[in-house]
């Protein structure tokens, strides 16, 4: 899941106007690098500039690079004068101490934002931030059960029986995953279980269930799978300054789900019904349908997982095709082929 960006919100000075809003456009269009290549010019002609400051923080939060982004979020706030530049920056600042693990801090600088008035769209930034994070007061009736790895959030309405239930089936699963991964969590995972069945989540406005692992969040549905969102979360701290991919990323969902079901079986049956190349679906994968590309994808990080652990876990780190290439020494068109055929075959 993206981070959501909220914009037209700037009220930029006439000083270096043009290289701002290309600042701004970069952003707007995930290109972070590109937005502080930019920056570095604009900060040499134009230091103090609360907008430019403001801009990097909001880089290096898109990359997930925390570090950086305080340094920009202490500046940028020391250059603040208006309210709703202080009400940005607040907000701003809540998911870089939130990454840093300075969760009391984020709460501090989310009650900050919330008591001053910024622009529409600086609220609903706080908002979107506060009920992703678990920041919101929605969140002030629900029950908290902490295991050793993770603290629950279960919605109003959930029985006993099924809050059991789910705390000990989630904190098994990340015992099981976790002995194949061996990651260092820099937290406990903030598993939310919203009391619902379906898909869509109005308050998130979005589907459940997802994973922000660079927070150790999930927010989950009732009827998930076990493994899936911890999985996420477990495989991206093996390495956080790693590189995913939707068909790896996700293979490692489907496969590590604790379901006891057949998982090339389920892969034959989709790709029997529409045929796609794997290695097209690797580095394409975007827009390939969820119906194909997770059973597909599990039963390949089966495979995989099985030829070679220690390779595998490699590639969990950097999960490009370019990457496999290296990894498995030339080799890995070899596997896929295999793997294709294995795919076209109907008995076992
Ligand atoms: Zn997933």
């Amino acid at each position: 899941m993206k981070k959501i960006i909220f914009f037209g919100f700037l009220i930029l000075s006439t000083f270096c106007f043009s290289q701002k809003k290309e600042m701004m456009e970069a952003i707007k269009n995930r290109q972070p690098d590109k937005a502080l290549e930019i920056g570095n010019k604009l900060l040499g002609t134009d230091p103090n500039s609360f907008e430019t400051n403001f801009l990097f923080a909001k880089a290096y939060n898109e990359k997930n690079d925390f570090n950086n982004a305080l340094i920009f979020i202490d500046k940028a706030n020391k250059l603040s004068k208006e309210n709703w530049q202080k009400s940005w920056i607040l907000v701003e600042g809540i998911q870089t101490f939130f990454g840093l693990g300075k969760i009391d801090e984020a709460k501090h600088k989310y009650q900050n934002a919330k008591n001053i008035e910024g622009t529409k769209n600086s609220q609903n930034e706080l908002k979107y931030w506060g009920i992703l994070l678990g920041l919101d007061e929605i969140y002030n009736d629900w029950k908290v059960v902490e295991t050793k790895n993770l603290t629950f959030h279960f919605q109003n309405g959930i029985s006993e029986e099924e809050i059991k239930n789910i705390t000990s089936t989630r904190q098994n699963a990340f015992e099981q995953i976790n002995s194949f991964f061996n990651s260092n969590l820099p937290k406990k995972i903030d598993f939310f279980v919203w009391n619902q069945q379906g898909n869509f989540n109005s308050y998130l406005n979005k589907n459940l269930g997802f994973t922000k692992s660079e927070f150790c969040i999930s927010h989950n549905r009732m009827n998930q799978s076990e493994g899936h969102e911890i999985a996420h979360n477990i495989s991206y701290w093996r390495n956080a300054k790693n590189q995913r991919t939707r068909f790896i990323n996700e293979g490692i969902g489907v496969y590590f789900d604790q379901n006891k079901n057949d998982k090339l079986k389920l892969a034959k049956e989709a790709y029997q019904l529409s045929p796609i190349s794997i290695k097209k679906m690797w580095q394409e994968g975007n827009e390939v349908d969820e119906s194909l590309l997770y059973p597909i994808s599990g039963a390949f990080v089966e495979y995989l997982a099985k030829v070679d652990k220690d390779k595998f876990l490699q590639l969990s780190e950097n999960q490009t095709y370019e990457n496999a290439k290296k990894i498995y020494n030339g080799k890995i068109d070899k596997l896929i082929e295999e793997f294709t055929k294995t795919l076209k075959n109907n008995s076992r």
